[in-house]
């Protein structure tokens, strides 16, 4: 998964400008994007996040900062490979990410409780004392009775603001429904964009190709299979 998509890594960018209240310029942008572009999307978003997170910088996080903390990250990754369970909280990475709620900023990841999350660095705090800290609700809590829309509500108006909402998708392997909670605000936009990528949603709008919908996503069960076939968990 290399190559990363530039208009992803400025979306990063954003939200670090944003948390420290500082804008780029695009020579500082393109700057930034040549110099991490050989690492996964992923292990950079991680990477800001604990920065900005744990907020040890002052000032925005340099590309020899970002760098630092990204190759930590990717190492433990690599010696963690093969090696990690199936976990519905963390999907095998051992990191459960909280999505930005109001006043903070941005969003931040936690070490999980299950096998995966031991065996990353204790500095990092876990979910369950971050559930103390900061009130967060209990991972295996029943689901809230929130209200379901589907992909059609959401390109009806996609700038529509969501507090708590189940979204029906349909597996593009086994073709049942199944639902994905959003516990926090989120725009109807913001969800579409994280299941089928902001171009690809951009091109549902304008064009209207249905069949997108849902992208490449899979329910749990039809998930949690092909990360053991692929060998991901055990
Ligand atoms: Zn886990
Ligand atoms: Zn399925």
């Amino acid at each position: 998964m290399k190559n990363i998509n530039k208009l992803e890594f400025q979306s990063i960018l954003k939200k670090i400008e944003s948390a420290y209240d500082k804008e780029f310029s695009e020579e500082k942008a393109d700057l930034y994007f040549d110099n991490l572009k050989d690492f996964d999307l992923d292990v950079i978003r991680l990477a800001c996040r604990e920065m900005v997170r744990t907020r040890e910088l002052k000032s925005i996080p340099t590309i020899g900062e970002i760098r630092k903390e990204a190759s930590f990250i990717r190492n433990e990754r690599r010696s963690r490979q093969n090696k990690s369970v199936y976990c519905k909280h963390c999907s095998g990475t051992g990191w459960i990410i909280v999505e930005e709620k109001d006043g903070m900023k941005y969003s931040t990841a936690y070490r999980c409780d299950c096998k995966n999350g031991q065996s990353i660095s204790k500095d990092s705090m876990s979910y369950k004392e971050a559930m103390i800290k900061y009130g967060l609700p209990p991972l295996n809590q029943p689901e809230p009775s929130y209200p379901i829309i589907t992909a059609e509500d959401i390109i009806a108006d996609p700038g529509k603001v969501y507090s708590g909402v189940r979204v029906e998708l349909i597996c593009k392997n086994c073709h049942k429904i199944y639902y994905v909670p959003y516990h926090s605000r989120v725009t109807g936009r913001e969800i579409m964009e994280c299941y089928m990528g902001a171009e690809n949603f951009r091109k549902l709008i304008e064009e209207g190709y249905a069949e997108h919908l849902g992208g490449d996503n899979l329910c749990e069960l039809c998930y949690e299979d092909e990360g053991r076939k692929k060998g991901f968990w055990i």
